[in-house]
């Protein structure tokens, strides 16, 4: 089978052929149709840090998918073959306190796809039987490619109520954008989002019902004023891994505000401890999706009404990969697409 390669400890990626892998008994074959191109991706093509200290050479990588099931393991007794399905790719332990308590997303366990295992950027992905979301007729591919990077966004805009809520929102990347969606489906107030990049800023209008600001140019307070807020924001959901935009939401948040933090900052980053404390703010991290209440959830809102389509921007063949990853890398895409048919 094709597969898209980290072979070498170096930038790139490499499409090589690989066996097709053999599935244990409680795993499925998946044939895989449509995946997405992340972040951490870009990180693995990059081969920066991170990358170098994380990933194994070589590994197949690759963690958003969709694709159809070829296989069954011979402990699979409640999928079908010809199943459309996404799926969690985070492989979870069954050993630890929360596993136990079946918080499957706080397991200290978890190996990713496309990370610390085999992944998805292949024409046939073993995945167990336990991780396979099934996807509905009105969910396509295309969506069933972004479930992953979309969980991610309803994890964190569903980490505190929004009802009638005023929601800021650093960061118009993907997430953030698919955030703000969120945030306006499950009935905020006023939705503001924040970047630094004026075509992010653009897509994200054109996605979701917000009002996008450029902080390079425009000022948050004055924004808050034309919409009549007078306290600063109820909800802040950080999806930039920007420090000046967390310094920027803790000052902009109402007392006694709410930050859900999805934003990988880079290293230490120095926080103004005191500010939090007299705001008396509470700050959730938030790693991955629950696992399966965020699937869950975002399945149903897909099915009444939620439209992230617009976030993906590009769709590119698989063999025309490294366009897809440059387009990634150039920073101003919202979801890029690669077609395995
Ligand atoms: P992205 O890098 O595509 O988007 C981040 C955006 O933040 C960019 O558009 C950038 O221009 C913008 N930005 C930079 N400085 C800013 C500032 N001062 N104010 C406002 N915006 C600013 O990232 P993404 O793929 O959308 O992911 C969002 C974040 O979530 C990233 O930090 C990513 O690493 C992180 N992430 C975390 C998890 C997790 O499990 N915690 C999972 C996926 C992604
Ligand atoms: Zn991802």
């Amino acid at each position: 089978m094709k597969a898209l390669v980290k072979a070498k400890p170096e930038p790139g990626l490499w499409m090589e052929h690989r066996p097709v892998p053999e599935i244990k008994p409680d795993e499925v074959l998946i044939r895989i149709n449509k995946t997405g191109i992340c972040g951490t991706d870009i990180h693995i093509w990059n081969w920066d840090e991170w990358a170098q200290k994380t990933v194994p050479v070589p590994l197949v990588t690759g963690h958003e998918f969709a694709g159809e099931i070829v296989e069954l393991g011979s402990d699979v007794s409640d999928l079908e073959i010809g199943q459309r399905c996404s799926g969690e790719g985070h492989l979870i332990g069954k050993h630890s306190r929360q596993s136990r308590a079946g918080k499957f997303h706080l397991d200290p366990e978890t190996r990713g796809i496309g990370v610390n295992e085999q992944g998805a950027f292949a024409e046939y992905l073993a995945l167990p039987a336990f991780n396979v979301v099934p996807l509905p007729d009105e969910i396509d591919d295309e969506i069933g490619a972004i479930l992953d990077p979309l969980g991610n966004a309803v994890h964190t805009a569903l980490s505190f109520d929004l009802v009638g809520e005023d929601v800021l929102i650093t960061g118009a990347g993907p997430i953030g954008i698919m955030a703000a969606a969120v945030a306006r489906h499950v009935g905020a107030r006023h939705v503001v989002i924040t970047d630094v990049n004026q075509d992010r800023l653009d897509l994200a209008a054109r996605v979701a019902d917000v009002v996008p600001v450029n902080v390079a140019k425009q000022n948050l307070r004055e924004v808050e004023g034309a919409l009549k807020m007078k306290e600063g924001f109820d909800v802040g959901l950080e999806m930039s891994g920007n420090q000046q935009a967390l310094d920027q939401m803790v000052e902009n948040l109402v007392m006694g505000g709410r930050i859900a933090m999805l934003g990988i900052p880079p290293g230490k980053s120095p926080v103004d401890w005191s500010r939090i404390v007299f705001k008396a703010i509470t700050i959730k991290g938030v790693y991955g999706r629950e696992i399966f209440e965020t699937w869950y959830k975002m399945i149903a809102m897909l099915q009444n009404g939620l439209d992230v389509r617009g976030v993906i921007t590009h769709r590119f063949k698989v063999d025309e990969f490294a366009e897809g990853f440059q387009t990634m890398r150039a920073g101003s895409s919202g979801k890029v697409v690669l077609d395995w048919t």
